[in-house]
């Protein structure tokens, strides 16, 4: 009977096919053959999962408007209540006033603790800044601040459609997998920071504080394609999300987590050449910017030193930051001030992590020596004003011109681009157009990962 049934028959084949991959780590660009076990679910992660996620477009800002496509409703957000209906087209204005927020369309308006706006029908879209959006708005006053916070809340797959081309770009279906390997882990990255911007109101950001989110407007028809033929898939290893990390270029190694930021090691997130080994060149190797270089004057990178030192200071020198860091300051004289470095002497670097990037760098200042770790040497060291705000990657060489004694030009000679931690998208990329799946893909990266599907996406094929 029940394979007379479509759902039945559906739901006869998940039992058959299971939905967990083992992503074996060893097995180099070889997929390894699907392990069939039952769709379990990762039990630390539900059933907290939200039905909608809220991603904070704007905060702070003293007022906007918003509009959508079609008709929309404008509620009272914690009552529910319906406040006005708005026309497809129409607009309506959001200010702070006091502790509320107050409200204006052509006909109404009005005050509330917080403002939701919602097409009547969900095919339609809303508008902020000159983008579409998917999904509901919600307008509170910023926690904390001035101004208003709108936060665009989302489903998770809807989100990721907005976030997958801009996180890791356009391109031709002989990419398909590298798409798909972005995906995932960009939507596991997503339920694994979940609730950790709570103090905004939101669960992430929509830059790269967390992920680079645009909404609906340039949705890329490839990505889309990825996002659903992936939906729901997320990794797990050591019976947690995995933190799926993911940066630009590794530079040829990507790099432990522990050893470049104050994080515990993760048994995924490791020293890995990018691949494919007896001698070939990396995966990424065929990046356009794989080599940068990076120059300032001695009285360039003091100016900027004078900002970075004392926030490196403040940051990292205390606290389970501090016990990372170790000794973070010795000073040159009594009373010596690590808030202020004073002119720059000298720079040394005194190890590096077996990936090869900067595990200790020694900056050499009229008040002292900082010792300045792993990534965070990229924001210590950064570039000039219009020439980005941290350095490309931790992976450099310094070169050093004097005349006599006196530091005349710091030159940082580096590969890569980002953290190098977990997947390296150039790499990826590469690896699709090579013919790797994107569990192949995944399988590097992440190795040891099991790939799962979320109970809420699960039991929604199931029904
Ligand atoms: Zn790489």
């Amino acid at each position: 009977m029940e394979t007379s049934n479509p759902r039945g028959r559906l739901r006869a084949l998940i039992g058959v096919v299971g939905l967990a991959v083992l992503l074996a780590g060893c097995a180099g660009p070889q997929r390894m053959p699907p392990v069939v076990t039952d769709a379990t679910p990762i039990p630390a992660l539900e059933p907290g999962l939200p039905a909608l996620l809220g991603i904070g477009l704007a905060e702070g800002r003293d007022e906007f408007s918003l509009s959508c496509d079609g008709p929309c409703v404008v509620t009272d957000a914690d009552s529910g209540a319906e406040l006005a209906v708005l026309a497809g087209g129409a607009s309506l204005s959001l200010e702070r006033r006091g502790s509320l927020v107050f409200w204006r369309s052509a006909a109404d308006s009005g005050a509330a603790a917080r403002i939701g706006l919602r097409p009547r029908d969900p095919a339609h879209l809303l508008t902020f800044d000159d983008r579409l959006w998917r999904g509901d708005f919600l307008v509170m006053p910023t926690p904390g601040g001035a101004g208003l916070t709108l936060v665009n809340n989302v489903d998770l797959e809807s989100y990721l459609l907005g976030v997958v081309p801009w996180e890791i770009g356009r391109h031709g279906t002989d990419a398909l997998a590298a798409l798909e390997a972005q995906a995932v882990a960009a939507r596991t990255y997503t339920v694994g920071h979940l609730g950790e911007r709570a103090d905004h109101g939101f669960d992430l950001f929509a830059d790269v504080m967390d992920q680079v989110y645009k909404g609906a407007t340039e949705e890329d028809p490839l990505c889309n394609q990825a996002v659903r033929s992936t939906r729901g898939l997320v990794l797990e290893a050591d019976g947690e999300l995995v933190q799926a990390y993911y940066s630009a270029c590794c530079g040829g190694v990507s790099s432990r987590i522990e050893q470049v930021w104050p994080r515990p090691a993760r048994s995924y997130l490791l020293n890995r050449p990018d691949g494919p080994g007896s001698g070939k060149p990396a995966f990424c190797a065929g990046y356009g910017k794989l080599l940068w270089e990076q120059s300032w004057s001695r009285d360039q990178l003091s100016a900027i030193l004078q900002r970075t030192l004392p926030d490196y200071y403040r940051e990292y020198g205390a606290g389970t930051r501090g016990r990372w860091v170790g000794a973070i300051f010795h000073p040159r004289h009594a009373g010596a001030d690590p808030l202020r470095p004073g002119d720059l002497l000298n720079l040394e670097i005194l190890r590096r992590t077996p990936s090869g990037r900067v595990a200790d760098l020694a900056l050499t200042t009229t008040a002292g020596t900082y010792h300045v770790r792993g990534d965070r040497t990229r924001w210590v060291l950064a570039p000039p004003a219009g020439s980005g705000t941290i350095l490309r990657s931790a992976m450099f060489e310094l070169k050093l011109d004097r005349s006599g004694e006196d530091l005349q030009q710091v030159t940082a000679m580096g590969r890569g681009y980002g953290h190098g931690i977990g997947m390296c998208q150039v790499g990826a990329l590469a690896r699709a157009r090579a013919g790797q799946d994107f569990t192949a893909i995944l399988a590097h990266y992440y190795p040891g990962a099991k790939l799962v599907r979320l109970r809420t996406e699960a039991s929604r094929i199931r029904e």
